[in-house]
């Protein structure tokens, strides 16, 4: 049997994207539903499991040799289990074990989303060529990962690089994780609209709040979205 694509899944704290990939990264089918992130962790499981059933019923199944998982974090990659801060009901989940139930034994594979998107980055996008490079994504948090020596560095538990959670304001807004004014508070999709609201910015006539609302405010001169 031809095994030459590996099947991809995503964890967020707004949606759960799968896809089978194939080895020049491109996706030859997608799968995606919505994270019920406030229920408990049975639910965000089964929205998982549904991704993952429309991949398995896909003909083009029979060729996928390897789960990858990029998860919100923070991850244990040593033990298999995740705990993503804005989905309460996993808190050392056993999401490893519990994918290999549904996939049929394939290997899993499970790092952190800022360290599986580095990966990308440096496989196909903005880090080709670069044995060094920090790579950010900012949207519901704030994650990231690193390239050292050419090569992805993960560390131990799949986190390395995950500047989201890393105190930038010491007197800063409480964070989820426990620290105060973490990078992730300040500068994640919703906190960027949330500052700028706090702060006194007021949206256009389309009423849109989003961060990307901000940016484009910040764009046109709009000096509290600048700040
Ligand atoms: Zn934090």
């Amino acid at each position: 049997m031809q095994t030459d694509l590996v099947a991809a899944l995503d964890i967020g704290g707004t949606k759960i994207a799968g896809a089978l990939v194939d080895d020049h990264g491109r996706i030859l089918l997608r799968a995606q539903r919505p994270t019920p992130a406030k229920e408990d962790g049975d639910t965000v499981m089964r929205a998982v499991e549904d991704v993952l059933r429309e991949l398995t019923a896909a003909p083009l199944w029979v060729r996928a040799g390897a789960v990858g998982i990029g998860s919100a974090g923070p991850v244990d990659a040593s033990t298999g289990t995740v705990s993503p801060v804005n989905v309460p009901g996993w808190r050392d989940f056993p999401l490893v074990d519990r994918v290999r139930a549904v996939t049929g034994g394939l290997p899993v594979e499970l790092v952190g989303d800022g360290v599986a998107m580095t990966a990308a980055e440096h496989w196909q996008g903005a880090a080709q060529g670069h044995d060094n490079a920090l790579c950010m994504v900012v949207s519901t948090g704030v994650g990231g990962g690193l390239i050292l020596g050419g090569k992805l560095h993960p560390g131990p538990t799949g986190n390395a690089g995950h500047i989201g959670h890393i105190s930038v304001d010491l007197d800063g807004d409480p964070c989820p994780c426990g620290a105060r004014g973490c990078v992730e508070r300040i500068a994640s999709g919703p906190n960027i609209a949330r500052r700028a609201l706090d702060s006194g910015w007021r949206p256009g006539a389309d009423g849109d709040v989003s961060a990307a609302a901000v940016a484009a405010a910040a764009r046109g001169g709009d000096k509290v979205a600048i700040a």
